[in-house]
């Protein structure tokens, strides 16, 4: 799928999130996702031994908590330059039940594309909650 200036936008919006927020060990990813009118909701992770909890999910609690239970574009971006990441597995499931529909910026930042969730390419770890 073509990026649109408001994917450019969305990453900017977390790219931002990043270089302000992730300062510690405890929060090392940012999230930004769209709805299909235009908000824009961001988050960090929450890194912990117990597990944490990843940026993605974080913004879905964010909309949620603001009365947005429908997202259309989500990005996530990763701190000290590290660029965009891809969700890790459990986010895409979750991401896969509440947003079936849902596009997701990948790829080196000279070379952003969209993605159906569901087409996503395959990913090596649980990346995004550390
Ligand atoms: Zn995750």
């Amino acid at each position: 799928m073509e990026m649109r200036d408001t994917d450019r936008a969305l990453v900017q919006a977390a790219t931002a999130v990043a270089k302000l927020r992730c300062r510690s060990p405890h929060h090392t990813v940012a999230s930004a996702a769209r709805t299909t009118d235009g908000r824009v909701f961001t988050g960090v992770n929450v890194q912990h031994a117990s597990g944490g909890a990843c940026a993605e999910l974080v913004v879905i609690g964010t909309a949620a908590t603001q009365g947005v239970t429908a997202l259309e574009t989500i990005v996530t971006v990763a701190d000290r330059g590290r660029e965009v990441s891809v969700p890790c597995g459990d986010c895409r499931q979750v991401l896969h039940d509440h947003f079936p529909a849902l596009r997701v910026i990948v790829g080196p930042v000279d070379d952003l594309r969209v993605v159906p969730l569901a087409e996503l390419p395959a990913e090596a770890e649980r990346g995004t909650a550390g």
